[in-house]
């Protein structure tokens, strides 16, 4: 799973690199990217939960979990 994330997150980024649009959204990859080195990818930065793996694959840079996204 995570290797899968970790090949989706550097073929986006490869085929972002040429877009000048796409700066925040690279960054966020390669935040998503240092955080698999550090060992915490997949945690939300909020309550320190999982983020799940079907929000993992659609959206494998994600931050947070659903509980944390959603606005209250
Ligand atoms: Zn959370």
């Amino acid at each position: 799973m995570k290797a899968d994330a970790r090949r989706a997150l550097e073929a986006r980024r490869a085929s972002l690199r040429q877009s000048p649009d796409a700066h925040h959204e690279l960054a966020e990859i390669d935040a998503a990217l240092e955080r698999m080195d550090a060992g915490s990818w997949g945690r939300c930065e909020t309550c320190g939960g999982a983020i799940g793996r079907g929000r993992l694959r659609a959206l494998p840079e994600a931050r947070h979990c659903l509980d944390c996204t959603r606005p209250d």
